[in-house]
């Protein structure tokens, strides 16, 4: 069911209370990636455009329920206001009386932010007495925090309850693009799923192998599906309590339409370092004291023809170890494919998407999600709560 968004409000003389995901990464005080900070700007120019006073909240890190010091929002708000040209307030606690009358006093098109939401033992318990605190610090709440949606939280769920609540553009855009994508695909539908371990996607694969026309399997948890075929890996990273599952997953996909590809060939190295002895071989010849750090070229070739004939491609985890050069080569194909295909492509997932910025093609790709466990969760088929909870169309 499509949800309200802040198109559907009239926002004049209205406080907006706003979630957004400023949950970026804090290196001595600086913001080494601002990426979630500028997706939310598209949502704050609109409300200010149209007449609401602004006042922003989120979680910073893992403050484990009290106040720490490094993981206070200050620098978000900082760098904030360069982006959007105009001051961003900020106060020194998330609720309560000083937090009340901030909001209060907020003009028309000024911006508040509060401070971070898990500082208070109540965000992460959901607390209704949390809930109903934030809730007084807005009329209309606005939910455009994808990358925590798949969490209940206080200030994600509980306070939807309690205002009405809509989604920010970034949220609406997110559910449309990873949403539509599944939900009524231009085919061929292709997936791309790597990463380390298949334990951590059984959900994801089970989810898509009902949806796709192919299912490209790559990075450490393709060891898995190809020791449920009976191959040596060698010192291959593989999870042998979930070879039977990989073996279900591929009698269900035997059994169905969709095309499921394993790697043919792998890069090996005798170690897991950069400078390891490496070389290229079939998935059968993979000698004792190996292991397979990637995809090998001829695999790379296969992937990249079948997405680049596909309609749709969703991409989610690395081919190989791509943060050692000799081990880049399969993500990077991969990519390369991604940016050269003509169609609907999305790239989920943290390291996947720390992986394509790296290689300088993220702006080929026509959607980066910034929510790596809610796009993750979307995919195995999972509602948001934080998407649930706001008001339907
Ligand atoms: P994402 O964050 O995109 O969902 P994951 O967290 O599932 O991806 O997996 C990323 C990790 O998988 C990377 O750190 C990468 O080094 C590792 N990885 C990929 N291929 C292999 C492999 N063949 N052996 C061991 N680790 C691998
Ligand atoms: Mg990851």
């Amino acid at each position: 069911m499509a949800k309200q968004t802040i198109r559907d409000v009239d926002w004049h003389g209205k406080r907006a209370l706003v979630r957004v995901d400023f949950n970026v990464p804090l290196e001595d005080g600086h913001i080494t990636d601002d990426t979630r900070i500028r997706a939310a700007v598209p949502t704050i120019q609109y409300l200010i455009a149209h007449g609401a006073a602004v006042i922003l909240m989120s979680h910073l890190g893992r403050p484990k329920n009290k106040v720490v010091e490094s993981l206070r929002l200050t620098p978000t708000a900082t760098h904030l206001a360069e982006l959007l040209d105009r001051p961003v307030q900020t106060v020194p606690v998330t609720v309560g009386t000083e937090a009340e009358a901030a909001s209060k006093a907020l003009e028309p098109g000024a911006v508040l932010m509060l401070e971070n939401t898990r500082f208070d033992a109540r965000e992460e318990a959901n607390d209704p007495s949390m809930a109903q605190d934030l809730a007084k610090l807005g009329d209309v709440y606005v939910n455009d925090a994808f990358g925590a949606a798949h969490r209940a939280h206080a200030s994600t769920e509980g306070i939807a309850h309690l205002l009405p609540a809509v989604s920010g553009l970034l949220m609406e855009r997110e559910l449309e693009v990873l949403g539509g994508a599944l939900e009524h695909p231009a085919r061929p539908f292709v997936t791309i799923i790597g990463g380390a371990k298949i334990s951590d996607k059984i959900g994801v694969i089970a989810n898509l192998l009902g949806k796709v026309d192919a299912l490209l399997i790559g990075g450490g948890m393709a060891n898995t599906f190809l020791l449920a075929q009976g191959k040596s890996l060698g010192d291959s990273l593989v999870e042998a309590d979930a070879v039977a599952t990989a073996k279900d997953l591929l009698d269900q996909a035997a059994n169905s339409n969709v095309t499921l590809l394993l790697p043919t060939d792998v890069v090996i190295a005798d170690r897991f370092a950069a400078n390891a002895n490496t070389q290229v071989v079939g998935v059968d010849a993979i000698p004792a004291g190996w292991r397979a750090l990637d995809i090998g070229p001829q695999t790379r070739a296969a992937y990249a023809k079948v997405v680049l004939e596909a309609q749709t491609v969703i991409w989610n985890g690395p081919m190989g170890v791509f943060e050692l050069e000799p081990f880049a080569g399969g993500t990077r194909a991969v990519a390369q494919a991604l940016a050269d295909c003509p169609g609907m492509t999305v790239i989920g997932g943290g390291d996947s998407v720390a992986a394509v910025e790296q290689m300088g093609l993220a702006d080929k790709v026509k959607h980066i999600s910034t929510g790596g466990g809610a796009s993750l969760e979307l995919l195995e088929g999972r509602v948001l709560p934080g998407v649930a909870a706001l008001n339907d169309k």
